[in-house]
């Protein structure tokens, strides 16, 4: 078999497989985006979001991809004054750091070796510092398959009297328990490719009441209070990518069928599986395994096999995509994206491809162990 992107296994971190319905959604004329119809997508779009969310409040879609949502975020609501503190722990809290240093004077990042995760403790003795006005994390550290623990981080920030609590949940939110309300989250963002499975190229955010509040222009395109403001009218500022928001819609409605807590619940058993596959193969988990995603599964490539061994010949013989490492992980690690609508299907093959380049390789210590470990997962 060789590669063909439209029968592919498609299990990357995101963009992630799309149902044909939400792919369908998208293929129409062109529409009036200050139409009666448009405003009628918006309308069931903001209607549908706390679904998504699993709360309702204050929810924008914005045209452009997760990083917009954050940049977004960031130029909008990091205050003038205090500091800011950044948790960094893998390429994409390195990313946050990076936004927030562009946006804000006084900056303090606590950093984790990639794969290990930030402790409360670590944000409590920082906090204990004084002066904090926002508090900016990676829920799910997509580059190293990592969740840190927001819940905990969370109280920690309430304990201090409450700075803003920002959050990048791009791979985590309708794939990992948030619970946005009750941990105090004042702005997280979503990204449309990911536990959605809509096709990448939309930013989702969610804004607390006392976050609307404290709006402030720090950008033109990616202002957030000129997206909120016109939402009264299902309105957008600028014209949105249009057939995107059409696809959003679909797979909305598809969340909503399924219901937002199976989904997270199956993302989870899929992880499950593929720890427990992982493990029986011998591979090890990249994170530290307390902390391991439900949502990305990163494994070490075994010793003296590397990304043309595994993660290409998993491309080029098997037709299965899975994705490598970023940054400082390049070459070192592979990760199995199992969100959206990722299936047993697609990480059975996946396993059973793995098992074949192990042997090749003289590495697989127990034949079948590996699908045998996801078929025990199977409900
Ligand atoms: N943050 C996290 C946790 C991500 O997983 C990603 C994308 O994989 C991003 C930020 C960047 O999002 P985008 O590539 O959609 O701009």
């Amino acid at each position: 078999m060789t590669f063909d992107p439209e029968t592919a296994t498609f299990l990357i971190a995101g963009p992630v497989k799309i149902h044909p319905r939400v792919l369908r959604a998208m293929a129409t004329s062109s529409l009036n985006h200050r139409g009666d119809y448009f405003h009628g997508v918006v309308k069931e779009i903001r209607d549908l979001l706390p679904v998504m969310f699993g709360t309702t409040g204050t929810q924008v879609v914005l045209s452009g991809s997760g990083t917009a949502g954050l940049e977004a975020m960031y130029s909008s609501l990091l205050p003038a004054e205090g500091r800011v503190v950044v948790l960094s722990n893998g390429n994409f809290g390195e990313r946050s750091d990076k936004i927030v240093r562009k946006y804000a004077k006084n900056v303090t990042t606590i950093a984790a070796p990639w794969g290990q995760p930030i402790a409360p403790s670590a944000v409590r003795a920082e906090l204990e510092k004084g002066d904090v006005s926002a508090v900016c994390l990676v829920h799910n550290e997509t580059s190293v398959g990592l969740t840190n623990d927001l819940g905990g981080i969370a109280a920690e920030v309430k304990r201090a009297g409450s700075p803003l609590l920002l959050v990048d949940g791009i791979s985590a939110v309708a794939g990992i328990p948030i619970q946005i309300r009750e941990w105090g989250i004042d702005a997280i963002v979503g990204g449309s490719q990911k536990g959605l499975a809509a096709p990448a190229g939309l930013a989702l955010v969610h804004l607390s009441d006392r976050a609307v509040a404290a709006l402030h222009p720090g950008s033109f395109y990616l202002d957030l209070k000129a997206h909120v403001t016109p939402l009264e009218k299902n309105d957008t500022p600028w014209t949105p990518a249009v057939p995107l928001f059409l696809a959003l819609r679909e797979a909305l409605l598809l969340l909503k069928e399924e219901g937002l807590d199976h989904r997270l619940a199956h993302s989870r058993r899929l992880a499950e599986a593929c720890r427990a596959a992982g493990e029986a193969l011998g591979l090890e988990l990249f994170p530290v395994k307390s902390h391991a995603s439900d949502t990305v599964t990163a494994f070490r490539n075994p010793d003296g096999l590397g990304d043309p061994e595994v993660r290409k010949t998993l491309e080029k013989e098997y037709n299965i995509l899975v994705q490598g490492g970023q940054g400082a992980a390049t070459g070192k690690i592979f990760r199995i994206g199992h969100m959206g609508i990722a299936d047993w299907p697609d990480v059975l093959v996946t396993f059973a491809a793995l098992e074949r380049i192990l042997a090749r390789h003289g590495r697989l210590p127990a034949p079948g162990a590996g699908v045998r470990a996801v078929v025990d997962h199977m409900p």
